[in-house]
């Protein structure tokens, strides 16, 4: 065996999990195709429940300590007239605030990280091959040649149009297109830098947020029905629709007087993507190779986190690592099916238009402004927030 665990794809999945093992020792070895990171348009604000796992897997510290901004607020508009800030670490279990990072460099800290506690980082490889079986196996193409290794465990982090997940032959569900999402990142935006925004305009089906990354950076999107009116919005010539779509939705206009663009803008299908069961002969899938959330909720780097933590565990605690990745991949279809549910209702809720929508909204919005607790509180507990049918009928005010 040449390794106890090759990672393809050294993302935040990927590297935060080299990370976790090579620090207790494992022999560990991480394929990341790209040599330098530039901006994909990914997540780069973290609830405060992916930063109990943050906090967990021993990343938290480092990332704030070079890239990470914590953000303390939570700033809703409902239009047309409701306003809300939320103070996220006085109110979620953690005390914590989001985690916003430019992508980029926190890649760059955890891959270093990773490599700074034993693992081998191969950078600028792509993995060309997984062959599952008993041992697994990668095939790897570096300077025109073609490499073999063999490890305990292979671990998909290749991301949302994993080549791991088809190589090894995991069926892939999806969900029926419904929203799209739009973002660029701007430079000198006139919004806070200490809250993330969230704005809805539910009749029109739109919803826009802002998250401040840190040094007058934020990471702006527009998010609309793929039904609704068609829009181009990917290409920085469609910079200044974007911003009219998203002072439509309820930004001030004002916040984007001064703005650059500093990034591509780019538009992406936002329904869901996930195999059930992610592991099979040698191979488990993490991140977004196992479940790409509806990026709408911005929940996909808190699930990755939570996908690296309740592997390591399994790994650390088990010495048959077929068991534990196996263990991992049952606990896997319990908290995304949770998360899945819980944004399923959120996008019923906010993005469905039309008389019956309409009429809905006017039934629920008023309870849960008087109630709030109705509502699951998915930046603070995530999948572990109520999700079965009581929850749903309370969200829906059916109780
Ligand atoms: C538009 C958009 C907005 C988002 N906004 C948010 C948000 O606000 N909050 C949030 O929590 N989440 C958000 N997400 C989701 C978040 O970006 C992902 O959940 C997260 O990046 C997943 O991390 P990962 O490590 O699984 O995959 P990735 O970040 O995709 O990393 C995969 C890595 O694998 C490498 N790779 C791929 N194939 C190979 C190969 N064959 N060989 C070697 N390397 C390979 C890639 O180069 C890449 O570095 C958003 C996603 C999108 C698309």
């Amino acid at each position: 065996m040449d390794y106890d665990l090759i990672v393809v794809g050294g993302g935040l999945g990927g590297a935060a999990l080299a990370k976790a093992l090579a620090a207790r020792g494992a022999r560990v070895l991480v394929f990341e195709r790209e040599k330098e990171f530039k901006d994909r348009v990914r997540g780069e604000g973290m609830h405060p429940w992916g930063v109990a796992e943050a906090r967990a897997l021993g990343i938290y510290g480092p990332l704030i300590e070079t890239c990470g901004h914590q953000v303390r607020w939570w700033s809703v508009y409902l239009a047309p007239t409701t306003r809300y800030r939320r103070d996220l670490i006085e109110t979620t279990p953690q005390h914590a605030g989001c985690l916003d990072f430019y992508h980029p460099e926190m890649q760059r800290v955890l891959l270093g990280l990773a490599e700074s506690v034993g693992a081998e980082v191969r950078t600028g490889v792509a993995v060309t091959a997984v062959v599952p079986g008993k041992p697994p196996a990668v095939l790897a193409r570096a300077n025109g040649q073609d490499e073999q290794y063999r490890a305990r465990l292979v671990v998909g982090a290749d991301g949302r149009s994993s080549r791991v997940r088809a190589w090894a032959g995991f069926p892939v569900k999806r969900d029926p297109e419904r929203l799209v999402i739009a973002g660029v990142l701007h430079a000198g935006l006139g919004a806070p830098e200490d809250s993330v925004q969230v704005l809805h305009s539910p009749s029109i089906g739109q919803g826009a947020l802002v998250f401040p990354i840190g040094r007058q950076r934020f990471r702006s999107y527009f998010i609309y029905r793929k039904r609704g009116t068609p829009r181009a919005l990917s290409g920085r010539q469609h910079a200044a629709d974007f911003v009219t779509a998203c002072v439509e939705t309820g930004a001030p206009p004002e916040w984007y007087r001064d703005a650059e663009v500093a990034g591509p803008l780019a538009a992406f299908e936002a329904a869901d993507i996930w195999v059930e069961h992610p592991h099979r002969q040698g191979v488990a899938l993490i991140g977004d190779s196992a479940a790409a959330s509806d990026p709408s909720w911005g929940c996909g780097l808190s699930l990755t986190l939570r996908d690296v933590r309740v592997l390591r565990d399994q790994l650390l605690a088990k010495t048959d690592w077929e068991a534990a990745a196996g263990a991992y991949a049952e606990e896997h279809d319990r908290y995304y099916g949770a998360l899945h549910r819980l944004e399923g209702w959120f996008t019923e809720l906010l993005y469905e238009v039309g008389a019956e929508a309409d009429a809905r909204r006017a039934r629920v919005f008023p309870r849960l402004a008087r109630e709030p607790k109705r509502t699951p509180d998915v930046p603070g507990l995530g999948p572990d927030a109520p999700n079965d049918e009581a929850a749903r009928r309370l969200f829906f005010v059916e109780d």
